[in-house]
């Protein structure tokens, strides 16, 4: 399973003049401006998942990592894989 960038318009700021994700993206036309909304959004099937945007969008945390289903390549948004964190201890459970 890989996984694609989603932005959060609520919390995205562009509109204001940020383009950090935009300029850091190692992917041309990947993440972009939507003129209509004046908001950053990710052209999904370009993005290759390298977590780059959503580091440099640390500060405002629009940026959410999701799984893509292999099988019929939609986004399964509500499944943040990249902030799995497994606790200490967890190997040695049981
Ligand atoms: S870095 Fe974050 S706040 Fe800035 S344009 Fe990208 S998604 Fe929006
Ligand atoms: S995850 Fe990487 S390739 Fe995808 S939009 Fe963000 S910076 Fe670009």
């Amino acid at each position: 399973m890989y996984t694609v960038a989603w932005v959060d318009n609520e919390k995205c700021i562009a509109e204001k003049g940020c383009r950090l994700c935009i300029m850091y993206c190692p992917e041309s036309d990947t993440i972009m401006l939507n003129e209509t909304t004046k908001k950053a959004i990710v052209i999904e099937p370009r993005c290759k998942g390298c977590d780059l945007c959503k580091v440099v969008c640390s500060t405002h945390n629009a940026i959410t990592m999701f799984p893509v289903d292999p099988v019929t390549g939609k986004v399964i948004l509500g499944e943040n894989v990249s902030d799995e964190v497994v606790p200490m201890g967890q190997a040695y459970a049981g």
